[in-house]
């Protein structure tokens, strides 16, 4: 691989750094989560966290970015989304491409197929390579999770938050899909319930990370959108999960900002997870268009970003 310009990276005002780009020379870059990772930065504070340090250590995380891969155009240069309109040989190279970054390989991968629902599902070695190397034999699965090692939980992304779970004490993990209405149906307390009935998870012993996606500055919403917020939190201006756009006259529709990234805070807060165990992204993916996918800047003509989460 040739050498790679890094675009500026934006991060996201009053936000704590979480984020860090990996750069090996000759792989694809990846941003890899502070709180989950073992080599925690002077730029990042992760004191006090319960379990401490290296607790994740059982696990291998990644998030992509549109450098490294092979597509060409609206996709460049690494795209995972399918149906899209990209070649499906170039998504699958890309697929290795990453894997290799990580150090896990495609046929290990499970890709969730999303539809905006709040379904979740508990995959295992039966389902390795679906949706990747292989056909899928489910739809409708916004979120996996797995405490089967060696099973890699893959979701698609491009504005939408992805939520990472894991559990630190059964060593259990979920990756979920959450955009505005998976998380007014909250899909990452589904997921969160799920581990707790399948594997025995106490959310108390979940470290979750809302991960790169649109920023509420960038996320505009009419009444419709808006109303079903309200409705799900009640609090959603006083927490800031809602806010009004300014400069609206009496006649005109109202129209707020949507700020998905609290919202899905709050979702695993209500389902458990100790505020201190739930971390937020630093990264817009529509504030940095060269570095992210992002489906708003490009109205729509844009490739896919995929998170990736596995037990060793
Ligand atoms: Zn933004």
């Amino acid at each position: 691989m040739n050498n790679i310009d890094i675009p500026k990276i934006k991060y996201l005002e009053g936000r704590k750094r979480t984020t860090e780009l990996v750069c090996v020379p000759g792989k694809a870059p990846f941003i890899r989560f502070t709180p989950f990772s073992n080599n925690m930065n002077s730029t990042s504070d992760n004191a006090g966290l319960p379990y401490g340090n290296g607790a994740c250590d059982f696990v291998i995380h990644g998030f992509s970015t549109r450098l490294g891969g092979v597509s060409e155009g609206i996709f460049s240069s690494m795209n995972f989304a399918c149906g899209r309109g990209d070649d499906p040989k170039k998504i699958l190279e890309n697929f290795r491409i990453m894997g290799d970054s990580l150090g896990v390989s495609p046929e290990s991968m499970v890709y969730a197929k999303q539809t905006h629902t709040a379904n979740v599902m508990h995959v295992n070695e039966y389902h390795k390579g679906m949706g990747v190397t292989r056909e899928r034999d489910y739809t409708d699965i916004d979120a996996l999770i797995t405490d089967t090692p060696g099973v890699c939980l893959v979701a698609g992304f491009a504005d939408c938050i992805p939520v990472f779970f894991i559990d630190v004490v059964k060593k259990a993990i979920g990756l979920a899909h959450s955009g505005w209405r998976g998380t007014v149906n909250d899909i990452a307390g589904a997921a969160v319930h799920a581990m707790e009935n399948d594997f025995c998870t106490n959310a108390k012993d979940i470290r979750a990370f809302v991960g790169p996606g649109i920023c509420a500055e960038h996320y505009e919403v009419g009444n419709d959108v808006a109303d079903e917020f309200k409705k799900k939190y009640p609090d959603a201006i006083e927490k800031g999960i809602l806010r009004r756009k300014p400069g609206n006259g009496e006649m005109a529709e109202e129209k707020y900002y949507l700020d998905l990234q609290l919202a899905c805070r709050e979702n695993l807060i209500n389902a458990g997870v100790p505020e201190d165990s739930v971390f937020l992204t630093d990264l817009c993916t529509c504030c940095n268009p060269e570095l992210l996918h992002s489906h708003r800047y490009t109205k729509g003509q844009r490739g896919g970003l995929c998170g990736f989460l596995m037990i060793k």
